[in-house]
């Protein structure tokens, strides 16, 4: 398979090039050259396997510059019970006797969605670094759930260091200790002195010294990653079987969004013939999304117009694999894209409305809904008094504009994007008790922490990071 840019670069290279290219050099996002698709007999034969190898069947038309053995191996140490602490991989729960469903994809290593396509990261980075004896270096911000999940995928990695900024002391208590409590030679935490927007600026800044860049190998992990969205594909498939639906019935799903990600993925699982009827896009008081498929409007927001949420992995002002969405609803025209995107870049809205591609966009089942911090804090007690089950405010916003957008008769699978143990605060505010967390995390506020504080200055971020890579180097020889 090859790769394409969503701004009309023809050829990327293979499934490997893209896993560590990180932007397209024209700007753009890694798109296949096509989307293979499963008739309905071949999505039938596909019911009753086991995750690893329903990823496997899933994956591999995308990457066939991995041998299958190999290929398989990476999805079996990936998909399993040890570290997704379910055999399932990611169950599907009925809530009461509703049509609504929770698919948990939280079981993981940071207790967030994000691990289920970062471990597979994790072992594929490795892997190909390896093959092409290169070293990669992982440069990103995170405002708590990305630099978790990343962590933890490359803990213990030999080709993968990782530097991870942070706002100082704006996480969770829970999401610091997480990350802070990681004492491991390849991984550094940083906080500066600011907010998210100032991480990921510093970020983009030391991307743009292409000298640098290339003399430290520096590599990013964010959900532009195709092998991230790829991986994501799978539990839409997954949770479609477990639903044990006759053959070709139709299902919605409902997706808690931030940067368009994970819904994206169901998009792709849908474009390669799952039978999906609604694709429902959550967002909460920031919602730009909500905004363009309510009015075919697509007006980003500056990072200084994002508010700061109690779903705050949610919080974001320009949603990164829209571009994908929209390159595919233009009929993977690369052209129009670029077109789209100069708009974008130059802070003018993208209009819709009456073009031929509004249509498209119509016709591709996605639909809108946004929370208030009250809607959260309702759905969480709600859900917990109903059917018994606790929730976090991400789950939250998606379970209550799940059940606006549910039709009779369809079964609405809502993703369940984080434990509530992670963002404990807001879940006790509404349910007046501390959720409950896996063993592994007690007390884990007070272990000791691991990290480094700098000023938001970019200068001092490229001298840190040159130190140790110095030292690293050292260490090998
Ligand atoms: C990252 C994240 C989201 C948003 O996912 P996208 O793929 O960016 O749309 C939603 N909820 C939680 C808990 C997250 O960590």
């Amino acid at each position: 398979m090859k790769y394409v840019s969503t701004r009309g670069l023809r050829d990327l290279g293979g499934f490997s090039d893209v896993l560590l290219m990180g932007l397209a050099p024209d700007g753009g996002l890694a798109m296949p050259e096509r989307i293979p698709t499963f008739g309905q007999d071949e999505l039938e034969s596909l019911r009753g396997l086991e995750y690893a190898e329903l990823a496997h069947a899933i994956v591999r038309p995308f990457i066939d510059d991995i041998p299958e053995d190999d290929l398989r191996r990476m999805l079996r140490a990936t998909y399993h019970p040890d570290v997704f602490h379910s055999t399932e991989i990611t169950p599907l729960k009925r809530l009461g006797d509703s049509n609504l469903h929770l698919l948990e994809l939280s079981n993981g290593p940071s207790l967030a969605f994000k691990d289920i396509a970062m471990q597979f990261l994790g072992q594929v980075f490795e892997y190909v670094l390896e093959r092409r004896d290169q070293h990669l270096n992982i440069l990103g911000a995170t405002s708590g759930d990305t630099g978790s999940a990343a962590e933890y995928a490359m803990l213990g990695k030999t080709r993968v260091n990782v530097f991870m900024l942070s706002p100082h002391g704006r996480m969770s208590a829970f999401q610091q200790a997480q990350m802070f409590s990681i004492n491991e030679p390849n991984i550094f935490n940083i906080t500066v002195q600011g907010v998210f927007d100032d991480c990921q600026d510093l970020v983009k800044e030391v991307n743009a010294d292409a000298d640098f860049k290339a003399r430290h190998a520096i590599g990013a992990v964010n959900s532009i990653n195709w092998a991230r969205v790829l991986a994501q594909a799978v539990y839409y498939f997954k949770a479609y079987f477990a639903l044990k639906l006759p053959a070709g019935q139709t299902v919605d799903f409902c997706v808690p969004s931030g940067n368009f990600g994970n819904v994206f993925a169901g998009y792709l699982a849908k474009r390669m013939g799952l039978p999906v009827g609604q694709l429902v896009v959550a967002s909460n008081e920031n919602d730009v999304l909500h905004e363009f498929f309510s009015t075919g409007v697509y007006h980003v927001r500056r990072a200084a117009q994002v508010a700061q949420t109690s779903s705050p992995s949610m919080d974001i002002g320009k949603a990164s694999n829209f571009e994908r969405y929209l390159y595919l609803v233009a009929g993977a025209d690369g052209v129009q894209t670029r077109a789209w995107w100069e708009q974008v870049g130059g802070s003018k809205p993208v209009d819709l409305r009456d073009s031929g591609h509004w249509d498209a966009v119509r016709a591709s089942g996605f639909v809108g809904g946004r929370s208030s911090h009250a809607d959260r804090l309702d759905t969480i007690r709600r859900a917990d008094q109903q059917f018994g089950r606790l929730i976090d405010p991400h789950t939250a916003d998606g379970l209550l504009i799940g059940e606006r957008c549910a039709r009779a008769g369809v079964p609405m699978v809502c993703l369940e994007t984080a434990l509530p143990a992670k963002f404990e605060d807001t879940v006790k505010e509404a349910v007046n008790r501390t959720p409950p967390r896996p063993q592994r995390f007690e007390g884990i506020e007070e272990q000791p922490r691991y990290f480094t504080a700098m000023d938001n200055d970019a200068a001092a971020l490229k001298a840190f990071i040159a130190e140790k890579l110095g030292k690293a180097v050292e260490n090998v020889s």
